[in-house]
């Protein structure tokens, strides 16, 4: 079990959460048979509290285990085979194949043995670009091909907070990657924290950097079409979470897909399967509570895990999140971001609207977005009944 501050949970690892022990399995680019993420999902429901979670980076979390249980379920889902599920790997858009710069990162980090030098939470990003680009999510390190296969290299941010620091062709690229790795590695610490000394001695050479153009953020749902030819139907979790008695239905209805790969934004894609069973499909889960429509309101809502399963937590969010949904909101061009404390795990990138519970209340802000009247009545209210009934019932 892991308490260490800033430390990532993993399956051999679980970290201490509110409702127990949290397990998080990686699989390479995210790719799972429909049998095995079955078999992960059962293993979830006989020793977990029997909530599974795919992530906003897409990873899969599986809630309430035990320190008896833990074990046990580690040893089951090691006995699937998965392959290596988790320590460091290059994250990569879930539309493509991982392109060779990630694998030449990736070994670049088992040769050195950078797995116990680097800081826990440090990530590349490598992004060939497409309708599920990785904008959104904050790497160390970012880069991205461009549509001429140029490669821009950034970081400490996400794709609107990252610091350029240029381009290059993709040996360049890599190079400099792995320098900033090395960097990273000697150090110990973090792409965000560089100075301005070290920012721009890993500039000299590069072609100097435009800013990167902003691209919207789409959501994992919906019809796409894959770089390799092949196609994918695309679901999400709703707040990212779901219960396994139902995922292990989706697993069994789709088990003549490929595979179910878990994508960024809690999604899941369907691959392989033709436009009559990705129709049949895409009923089932929808009758099985997951998003299935790129206009569903709960595609607007990023939530923490809140009450009761983050012991931090000041109201329980996917509860003020479902009722939001229900209520027709957010209702304007920008996403809703409920933080059960300050820490904002889910806090998301582009226009939003923030509702924080901190001591004593609630907090509206918002970033590039101005809320309907009714939408700051509704969270003001909805929040602080919420967090008002969380401490009548903790004392
Ligand atoms: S934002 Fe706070 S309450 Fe929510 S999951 Fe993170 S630590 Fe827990």
């Amino acid at each position: 079990m892991t308490t260490r501050r800033g430390a990532c949970p993993t399956l051999s690892a679980p970290m201490k959460t509110g409702d127990g022990l949290l397990a998080r399995i990686a699989p390479a680019h995210g790719a799972l048979t429909p049998e095995k993420l079955a078999g992960i999902a059962k293993a979830a429901g006989r020793y977990g509290n029997g909530i599974l979670e795919v992530t906003a980076r897409g990873k899969l979390q599986i809630r309430g285990l035990t320190a008896e249980s833990a074990p046990l379920f580690a040893s089951e889902i090691n006995a699937l085979d998965l392959g290596p599920v988790d320590g460091f790997a290059v994250e990569t858009a879930p539309l493509a194949p991982p392109p060779p710069l990630a694998e030449r990162i990736n070994a670049h980090v088992v040769e050195r043995g950078y797995a116990a030098l680097l800081a826990p939470k440090v990530s590349v990003t490598v992004d060939v670009g497409s309708a599920l680009h990785l904008d959104a999510i904050g790497a160390d390190i970012k880069l991205i091909m461009a549509d001429d296969g140029q490669w821009l290299i950034g970081v400490g941010g996400n794709g609107a907070t990252a610091h350029w620091l240029g381009v290059g062709d993709e040996r360049v690229a890599g190079d400099r990657a792995l320098a900033i790795l090395d960097l990273l590695a000697q150090t110990g610490g973090r792409a965000r924290d560089f100075t301005q000394a070290q920012k721009n001695a890993l500039r000299v050479g590069l072609e100097p950097a435009l800013q990167h153009p902003a691209r919207a953020d789409s959501a994992p749902v919906g019809r796409f079409a894959l770089k390799d030819g092949e196609n994918a139907l695309g679901i999400a979790l709703p707040f990212g979470q779901v219960a396994a008695e139902a995922l292990v239905t989706l697993c069994d209805a789709a088990s003549d897909a490929e595979e179910i790969r878990l994508a960024p934004r809690s999604g899941l894609l369907l691959i392989g399967l033709d436009a009559p069973r990705q129709e049949a499909l895409s009923r089932a889960a929808e009758a099985l509570g997951f998003v299935t429509d790129g206009h569903d309101p709960r595609l607007s809502i990023a939530t923490c895990a809140g009450a009761p399963a983050c012991a931090s937590a000041r109201f329980d969010a996917k509860a003020l999140a479902a009722e939001a949904a229900a209520a027709g909101l957010p209702d304007g061009p920008f996403r809703l971001h409920l933080s059960a404390c300050e820490k904002g795990c889910a806090q998301p990138a582009g226009p939003v609207v923030n509702l924080i519970a901190v001591e004593g209340g609630c907090t509206l802000s918002s970033v590039g977005a101005k809320p309907s009247e009714r939408l700051r009545t509704f969270l003001i209210e909805r929040g602080e009944t919420l967090r008002a009934a969380l401490l009548r019932k903790t004392g």
